[in-house]
């Protein structure tokens, strides 16, 4: 028996223990050590969260739209309240910094703002007369039972990307979390309550690849939204499509930022730091890669390295930490291998942030942050997603060869341009093949009101997340035609009918 406490399942309005005795620890990066144990569901669980959240369904998709948003504007205002609460189970279990965590909570929240305006997202188009006594409109309806499996990287926020529009939409909704950490998956589950909504509306399955595959596999589950790593997103994809749900997969992503000889290098070098050593590397849009044009790379170098080797690594908690440990001992033992096949493969290691310590805590999987220099198209470091606090510099001649370059990348999620030359910025912008791109932005993540995805391998299906392209995903298209006996018939039609 283990004496941790255990984070359950929330299935019908109520905290559900395992069925079937599988559990994992959940570790705190910056100690190192275990914290709590998290139970993790089986096809037995994830059918009884279904079943509640198909309950719930009939009622909850008929109650009016803007009965939904009181209850979700309550929730938003119970979510503020309860941000540090939030911010700490982060920290603990995540190990990005408290400041950090406390903006990604604030990013969730807006999520659910643009929520609250779901009476006005859900308006349907009306025609008048499209013939002769008879109109025409078109209205979106909920898709029924839905769920949303999520990555460890962000793990208040990306369930937030889907939930809060999925339920606006009437929808009932099951949520597996990342078993990293999945304490706030729990808090949400205990404010949604306390906001009002209806007992089965959201249902939490802890879990993992079992657990993922019994959602797959379920045939009252109408769509999933995944967000993730590439191999498993388009795993996602594969199974649930061809399971007949509707699927959206967001995967990895290898971004880069270029920067133009032109560009405010004072600029450029802060919007480096944050966008690549900002929670530890663990960011989907984190910039890992500079392509460096003409001598723009000498002029970022020097200042980057300093600035690298004086980055302020600690325990989340501490009130001066610029970046926390890395989320496992395994993510740990990964990176600091592909830092060594970096080295191997003769990129050049200006600052090593391999077998990192941090006073006072000797078990913590910290990271320092790591540079390279004269990194080239055919080395790991480029190819592969590091997902941690290493960035590389590329040396390239033009801007065409740096378009190049990114366009040929398998991943197209973020991409930045760091110029003062409006019509380079302009053609950029035009040419890239990304999902999300930055003029003098590092991370352009869209705001909650517009839409969230990459392109190529960082993106399996049609729709984008949250905002309108939210909506959209987790609602389908009805067509009506109406006419009423007052209207004349013209007697049988056996012909199509044709305007006059
Ligand atoms: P992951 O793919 O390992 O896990 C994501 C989810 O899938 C988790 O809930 C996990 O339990 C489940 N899972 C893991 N292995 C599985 C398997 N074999 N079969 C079925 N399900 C499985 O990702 P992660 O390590 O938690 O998160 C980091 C990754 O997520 C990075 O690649 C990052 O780029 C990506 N990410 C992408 C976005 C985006 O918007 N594109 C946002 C955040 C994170």
């Amino acid at each position: 028996m283990s004496n941790l406490d255990t984070i359950t399942h929330f299935i019908n309005g109520s905290k559900v223990d395992t069925l079937s005795g599988r559990y994992a620890d959940v570790f705190n990066p910056a100690l190192g050590e275990p914290v709590a144990r998290v139970a993790l569901g089986t096809a037995e669980e994830v059918d009884a969260a279904v079943k509640a959240a198909h309950a719930a369904f009939p009622a909850w998709s008929n109650t009016p739209a803007l009965t939904r948003a009181r209850v979700l504007f309550r929730y938003m205002q119970l979510c503020q309240e309860h941000t540090d609460e939030f911010a700490a189970m982060l920290t603990r279990e995540h190990g990005k910094t408290f400041a950090d965590a406390k903006g990604e909570v604030a990013r969730g929240i807006e999520v659910v703002e643009f929520a609250c305006g779901i009476p006005q997202l859900l308006k349907g188009e009306f025609t008048d007369q499209i013939a002769r006594g008879i109109d025409a409109w078109a209205m979106r309806q909920p898709l029924g039972v839905v769920a949303g499996i999520t990555p460890f990287n962000f793990p208040v926020m990306v369930p937030m990307w889907m939930f809060p529009i999925a339920i606006a939409c009437g929808n009932t909704f099951v949520l597996k979390p990342s078993e990293r950490d999945p304490s706030p998956s729990l808090l949400h589950a205990r404010l949604l309550k306390e906001a009002g909504l209806p007992d089965g509306v959201f249902n939490v399955v802890q879990g993992d690849k079992v657990t993922v595959d019994a959602i797959l596999d379920h045939p009252e589950i109408q769509a999933v939204s995944f967000v993730g790593s590439t191999p498993i997103a388009e795993y996602i994809y594969a199974k649930g499509s061809a399971s007949g749900k509707r699927v959206q997969a967001l995967g990895g992503a290898k971004n880069h930022m270029v920067v133009m000889p032109d560009a405010d290098m004072e600029m450029a070098i802060d919007a480096l730091m944050g966008a690549a050593y900002g929670s530890a590397g663990e960011r989907c849009m984190a910039i890992s890669v500079v392509a460096a044009v003409g001598d723009a790379g000498d002029k970022v170098i020097g200042a980057l390295e300093q600035r690298t080797a004086a980055l302020k690594v600690r325990d989340g908690m501490a009130a001066d930490a610029e970046m926390g440990p890395v989320v496992t001992a395994a993510a740990k033992q990964r990176i600091e291998r592909l830092i060594g096949e970096g080295v191997e493969q003769g990129a050049k290691l200006l600052v090593d942030g391999r077998g990192y310590q941090v006073e006072g805590r000797p078990n913590g999987f910290f990271v320092g942050g790591t540079l390279f220099d004269h990194v080239t198209q055919d080395m790991t470091i480029y190819k592969e997603e590091i997902f941690g606090p290493v960035l590389c510099v590329m040396r390239l001649p033009d801007i065409a060869s740096a378009v190049e370059l990114i366009n040929a990348n398998e991943y197209g999620n973020g991409v930045a341009v760091f110029t003062r030359d409006g019509g380079v910025a302009r053609e950029f912008v035009r040419q890239i093949q990304v999902g999300m791109v930055g003029v003098n932005v590092p991370l352009p993540v869209p705001m909650a009101f517009n839409s969230f995805g990459g392109w190529k391998r960082s993106l399996f299906g049609d729709h984008h997340a949250y905002g309108p392209e939210g909506v959209r995903f987790y609602t389908r298209h009805k067509a009506v035609m109406q006419r009423w006996p007052n209207t004349a018939s013209a007697g049988a039609e056996f012909a199509f009918p044709q305007m006059k």
